[in-house]
């Protein structure tokens, strides 16, 4: 290869075409020229692999005739371009017409070239295609060379797996623009309807300047923009009234205020009388602000940075929107897709048009994932390879427990899903008429049901008759919504409300939880590995302000009720928790000095990192109960980023090694007199439930949405079959084997309905 052409230049192009073209049969055929003169070779072509006819189908050549392509095809092992498909693996051949795999296709005018080079073009495990390089007289492509080839072959093959799935790249047998996306199942369910995409945040680091033309008319759409966004955010703040609670809505009211007549909007109109435009003006003003807010030595200013520009972009947004239209209006059924989705975009869509979401970001656990579950919309995030300008207002299918969108389904697709839903519906009817009854096995054990709660849901009235108590607080979904850590009184309040609603049933408060994916926006934790670093009561030690503020909210929260109990997370040292016991002490001292007696909680450590299976004994001695985080368990001891789409297949619950660290942890927690639950999603699924029902724990603590089935399970399973499947489970090896048992037992008990639906 040419060493004058920077590898990474021209790979940087290529990328860069094939990634902007709007047609992707264009773009091919600049890449293969591309490489065709940067490796300064006759021939480059491209061949693509159709599942469908499981052959490889010439898609683009320059030096081979142009006739060939679509016509010339080969299956996997068939010919060089078939055995490197075979192989998966380059081949390097000097002289490609001696090697015994060599054939002949009369179409290409092959014959003429001896020398080859052909990479096959990987995603995820999947083989998309072939791509090679032929030289007509003898040459022996270097390392390099092969290098070059090989890397272009993996930089494309996403670009590649993104045009395929979108139907931007037409395969013969893929047709009318039928997708199939999968991403991570953030919230169970189903959905068909209509695909809304959330516009990226306007920019206001590239408006250009300009002088405008009819400077009253600039103020005019100014003002315009600015009540638009008024709206927007009073009717998000009255969507999300009765969803959160009264001082996160005080967001919304800040925001109007600075949205006011005397705050920005007068200083923009001053600007545009100076002469700019107003997308001009506005950036101008708004840069200024979040500069000085920025540098100022005062914490609640700095904050304010974050709110003037995500004002200033929503007010940009509505200037660029090329023909004023009128507020969005949301179709029956959304399905809201974004490269992101907030807490307040979901406030945004009212809750009987919103049928599910996607993002191409997120989490199984992050916030609006949370919040969704708690919602009960169906949710499937992480979908990396989103082509989201041209999903809008396409027909979807939405598959919240495979975590799968389907964009232009065809009508069999549709119906089935439209059946799957009939069904659910019908079994969470006939769920619900059991919902009253106590979680009792056939054989007479009560297997005590908790909830995990975070947002002040409007049906905690039904669910306190239905559960033991709330098993997880989760306390940094309020920290999330507000604008700044939220002061002592605020706390107080919003724990007072939670502890009232369930007394007299104990309330299990986590103390915050943020780091990993739980950013507060007021206190960003930028780390390289955020899951490794300073997370959860690494945080809130290092923090004891923060940390004794919300110890004393807690405290004083509970008197006269006394059912909280506090739960530490991430614990990884028996240091932690005495810091963390001090400080408590600290706190009861001090109220009491103040006149307020509280009693003392019971408190708790989450088990969660692998560290603390270890020190069982020494933890005991110092808490009260235990409480497994199964979400965190499983990532730490599988070395699996649980939010990773690329490894959301090696994340398992039901790992064999997760399920016998568990087993150990309930026998170890009895030996040690100590009560111990689960509150990780694992205690939700409804096998899951069963296994664990069976290694003896105490208490199962999970979503709302996911006690019916859980209960129904756990009404028609008996002690002993739970603990015989907890044998039988442990002596499997792999993942897929537990799984594959435990789909045949309870079909086998007739509960497979019971089962999310999987593949
Ligand atoms: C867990 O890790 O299982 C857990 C319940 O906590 P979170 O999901 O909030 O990290
Ligand atoms: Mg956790």
């Amino acid at each position: 290869m040419e060493s004058k052409t920077p590898m990474l230049e021209v790979l940087r192009r290529v990328i860069q075409e094939v990634n902007g073209a709007r047609n992707l049969d264009a773009a091919l055929a600049t890449m293969v020229r591309r490489i065709r003169k940067a490796m300064r070779t006759d021939v480059c072509s491209f061949y693509l692999y159709d599942g469908d006819i499981e052959e490889l189908v010439l898609m683009e050549t320059i030096g081979l005739h142009s006739q060939a392509v679509g016509r010339v095809s080969l299956r996997v092992g068939e010919g060089l371009v078939g055995f490197v498909a075979e192989r998966e693996e380059p081949l390097n051949l000097e002289d490609a017409t001696a090697h015994p795999r060599f054939r002949y296709f009369a179409a290409t005018g092959e014959e003429r070239y001896s020398s080859f080079l052909g990479v096959p073009i990987i995603h995820q495990r999947r083989m998309l295609g072939v791509l090679v390089v032929q030289q007509a007289e003898k040459r022996r492509y270097d390392e390099e060379d092969e290098a070059f080839l090989v890397t272009m072959g993996a930089q494309l093959a996403g670009v590649l797996a993104h045009a395929l799935a979108t139907g931007s790249l037409s395969r013969p047998s893929l047709s009318g623009g039928q997708a199939v996306f999968t991403g991570v199942a953030a919230s169970p369910g189903m959905a068909i309807g209509e695909a809304v995409v959330i516009a990226p945040p306007a920019d206001l680091n590239s408006v250009p300047d300009l002088i405008p033309t009819d400077v009253e008319y600039e103020i005019a759409r100014l003002k315009e923009a600015i009540q638009r966004v008024r709206e927007e955010i009073r009717a998000a703040g009255e969507r999300l009234a009765n969803r959160i609670s009264a001082q996160e809505l005080a967001l919304f009211e800040v925001y109007q205020q600075m949205l006011g007549e005397a705050a920005l909007s007068q200083e923009v109109e001053k600007r545009i009388r100076e002469g700019q435009w107003a997308p001009g003006a506005l950036a101008d003003v708004v840069r200024r602000h979040v500069q000085y807010l920025e540098r100022v030595d005062d914490d609640y200013l700095r904050e304010r940075a974050a709110d003037v520009r995500d004002l200033g972009r929503r007010v940009l947004g509505h200037l660029q929107e090329e023909n004023h239209q009128a507020s969005q209006t949301y179709p029956e059924s959304t399905i809201l897709v974004g490269d992101e989705i907030s807490a307040a975009t979901l406030g945004e869509v009212p809750r009987e048009r919103l049928a599910g979401l996607v993002s191409v970001r997120g989490s199984s656990t992050s916030h609006v994932a949370i919040l969704a579950r708690a919602m009960g919309i169906p949710t499937v995030l992480g979908m990396v390879d989103l082509p989201l300008p041209r999903l809008s207002g396409a027909p979807v299918v939405l598959d919240g427990h495979r975590g799968r969108l389907f964009v232009r389904p065809t009508d069999e697709l549709r119906s089935h899903y439209a059946s799957l839903i009939a069904e659910e519906q019908a079994l969470a009817e006939v769920l619900e008429h059991e919902q009253d009854l106590p979680s009792e096995t056939p054989d007479g054990y009560t297997m005590p049901l908790m909830v995990n709660t975070g947002l002040a849901i409007d049906t905690v009235a039904s669910l306190k008759k239905r559960v033991s108590g709330v098993g997880l607080y989760r306390t940094e979904v309020p920290f999330m919504i507000t604008e700044r850590f939220p002061g002592e009184q605020e706390q107080t309040r919003l724990y007072r409300d939670q502890l009232e609603s369930f007394a007299p049933l104990p309330v299990v408060m986590r103390t915050l939880d943020i780091g990993g994916d739980k950013d507060l926006p007021y206190f960003p934790i930028e780390e390289a590995n955020p899951f490794l670093g300073w997370r959860g009561i690494r945080v809130t030690l290092d923090h004891p302000e923060v940390l004794m503020v919300q110890l004393r909210a807690m405290l004083r929260a509970s008197q006269g009720l006394d059912n909280l109990h506090i739960l530490l997370p991430m614990v990884t040292n028996v240091d932690e928790v005495d810091d963390a016991l001090r400080l408590l002490d600290r706190a009861i001292r001090e109220l009491g000095e103040e006149g307020t007696t509280v009693v003392r909680p019971k408190v708790g450590v989450m088990l969660e990192v692998p560290a603390t299976l270890y020190q069982l004994d020494a933890l005991a001695e110092r808490t009260d109960f235990f409480s497994v985080g199964s979400n965190d368990l499983t990532q730490y001891l599988l070395a699996v980023d649980r939010n990773n789409p690329r490894v959301a297949d090696l994340y398992d619950a039901c790992h064999p090694a997760v399920l016998s660290a568990l087993a150990r942890l309930a026998k170890d927690a009895k030996r040690l007199g100590k009560p111990i639950s689960v509150c990780g999603e694992l205690a939700g699924d409804t096998a899951g439930a069963l296994l664990l029902m069976g290694m003896g724990f105490d208490a199962l603590s999970m979503n709302a949405p996911s006690l019916p089935r859980v209960r129904a399970a756990i009404r028609r399973v008996s002690l002993d079959a739970a603990q015989t499947l907890v044998q039988e489970t442990l002596a499997l090896n792999t993942p897929g084997a537990v799984r594959g048992h435990l789909v045949t037992r309870l079909s086998e008990w007739q509960l497979a309905h019971l089962l999310p639906p999987r593949d």
